[in-house]
């Protein structure tokens, strides 16, 4: 049960304390990782990632008036503004998520009134485990019951993205909302990001993830991403003139057909396509061998993984190559990769539960030893997805 979260108990005294009444309604929404399926989502690709068990609550109850008052109960700082007039703002980056769910909300139907509203989490933040998506799901969950608007997931995921576009200036794909929303207990969650069709796939309870966070940010980070995606773009305009049939993204290309073809790209470009091109297999490779309870199979996707990423796409970097070569080794673990954009950010490691601490403790060593700092080191479940808690 969620109410056995820490931060939910915290969250409801404060929010008695501060605002002298009960709140009407708390929704939680968990961070996320990315397990298998690297820079495929805008490939039109598939992508493996899992709901983890740290995660955002969001309170709130209705106001008389039009203002809205929101609480970041984690760095108590409070702002006030029109329910009907969300603005984004410089001096509280924080509150632009909630502004900018809440203008989505407001386009699907007119607010009635105001609300006082505040929110608290355990998910670190800026670490790559997306907390802004969970903060603008649990907002977005508890707003839409609150004022009474029937949104289905999809349409709050997309929700989420908006805000994160138009009030916190980044432009992000759909998984990070997706894998919050959809995430279940002991299961993956696999995405279509062409037809963002949603399912689980099933990881059994023996299992956990343990994120290794280097909190290295090579330089041109969001230069040699966007880089990567001219790449991608510029190979499948060149297949949809060799091949014959319609390609719209490097999701329509087999690895069959890139061999056959590549030559007529250059060995740089061709490199740079096989790996969302071998990435999209792996991850139809990985939940059938899921479903085959084959984890030691699945492990060897990762590992695959992360190689595709440091010789092809080449967004990797010392610091995680690192960690997945000090992962290989070690008792109860099962596969190590990349997670997320690269060129840093986390090393996420597929392990037997029993093995994690001591998994982590290790690659912690390991990391220290080579960079003369450890890194953070932190368990991670496969958990439920966002929901109303109360209300
Ligand atoms: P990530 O999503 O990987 O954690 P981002 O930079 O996208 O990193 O989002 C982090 C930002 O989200 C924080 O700097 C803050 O503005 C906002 N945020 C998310 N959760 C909270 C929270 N519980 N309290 C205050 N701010 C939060
Ligand atoms: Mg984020």
């Amino acid at each position: 049960m969620m109410t056995d979260h820490q931060p939910y108990h915290i969250l409801r005294e404060k929010f008695r304390r501060d605002y002298r009444c009960e709140p009407g309604v708390i929704a939680y929404a968990p961070g996320r990782v990315e397990v298998l399926g690297n820079h495929t989502d805008y490939n039109e690709g598939l992508v493996l990632s899992a709901a983890i068990d740290v995660g955002t609550f969001f309170a709130c109850g209705p106001r008389r008036d039009g203002t809205f008052r929101l609480t970041a109960a984690d760095v108590d700082e409070t702002v006030e503004f029109l329910a009907a007039a969300p603005e984004a703002s410089r001096a509280h980056p924080w509150a632009n998520y909630v502004k900018g769910v809440l203008a989505g909300l407001a386009a699907r139907q007119p607010l009635a009134h105001g609300c006082d509203a505040m929110f608290l989490g355990d998910i670190p933040l800026g670490s790559g485990l997306s907390s802004s998506a969970a903060l603008e799901i649990c907002a977005g969950l508890a707003l839409a019951r609150l004022y009474g608007i029937a949104v289905d997931p999809l349409d709050m995921a997309r929700i989420g993205q908006a805000a994160e576009h138009r009030f916190a200036g980044v432009k992000c794909g759909l998984m990070d909302q997706i894998s919050s929303l959809f995430g279940r207990n002991g299961t993956l969650v696999e995405t279509d990001f062409r037809s963002l069709a949603v399912r689980n796939v099933p990881l059994g309870r023996d299992v956990c993830l343990l994120i290794c966070n280097t909190h290295a940010r090579h330089a041109l980070v969001d230069g040699e991403y966007n880089r990567r995606r001219e790449a991608c773009e510029f190979s499948a305009r060149y297949f949809a003139t060799v091949l014959p049939h319609p390609v719209r993204a490097l999701r329509d290309v087999s690895r069959q057909e890139w061999e056959a073809y590549r030559g007529g790209l250059s060995a740089l470009m061709a490199r740079r396509a096989i790996h969302p091109i071998g990435e999209n297999e792996r991850v139809m490779q990985g939940a059938r061998l899921l479903a085959h309870n084959d984890l030691a199979g699945f492990g060897r996707l990762m590992y695959e993984s992360h190689e595709s990423s440091r010789t092809c796409f080449e967004n990797s970097c010392p610091e995680l190559d690192l960690l997945v070569e000090a992962a290989r080794p070690i008792p109860g673990v099962l596969g190590a990769r990349l997670s997320g954009g690269g060129f840093g950010g986390s090393v996420v490691v597929l392990t037997q539960c029993h093995a994690a601490a001591a998994a982590g403790a290790a690659l912690a060593e390991a990391y220290g030893r080579a960079f003369g700092k450890p890194c953070d080191a932190r368990i991670l479940t496969p958990s439920d997805g966002a929901h109303v808690v109360m209300g």
